[in-house]
């Protein structure tokens, strides 16, 4: 299995136990090594460590990706949201799509509410 480093630009400046590797008289925090690590979609060891590195890259990342310079629109072609009519007894839950605009509702299988890929929507 290999370990990977934690991305975060401060992450080796946090004093935890952890951290601390080497001999003694050679000891240095460093930063954290792991299998897996659960924020960032995996690069970040921890919330500090992931808005340690946003607060230093976030703007050269986004005008790298390109930053959003007018607003999206979500119009009623892609408005359609998965739902479910509430109910305390899961059997007689019904579900629907809703048009969050339009306000209509289409009846959906429970097959269909699982399926992923099954929409309604035709836009971004
Ligand atoms: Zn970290």
């Amino acid at each position: 299995m290999s370990l990977k480093l934690c991305q975060g630009t401060k992450c080796h400046t946090y004093n935890t136990k952890d951290r601390l590797k080497g001999m003694k008289g050679n000891k240095t925090f460093q930063t954290r090594r792991r299998s897996s690590m659960y924020y960032g979609t995996g690069n970040f060891c921890s919330m500090q460590c992931y808005n340690d590195w946003a607060e230093t890259f976030i703007d050269k990342a986004i005008d790298h990706f390109g930053r959003l310079t007018e607003p999206k629109h979500l119009t009623e072609h892609n408005a359609w949201v998965k739902t479910y009519n509430w109910d305390r007894n899961y059997e007689n839950r019904t579900y629907v799509f809703r048009n969050g605009i339009t306000k209509e509702q289409r009846p959906l299988t429970e097959e269909q509410f699982r399926d992923t890929n099954y929409t309604l929507n035709t836009g971004e």
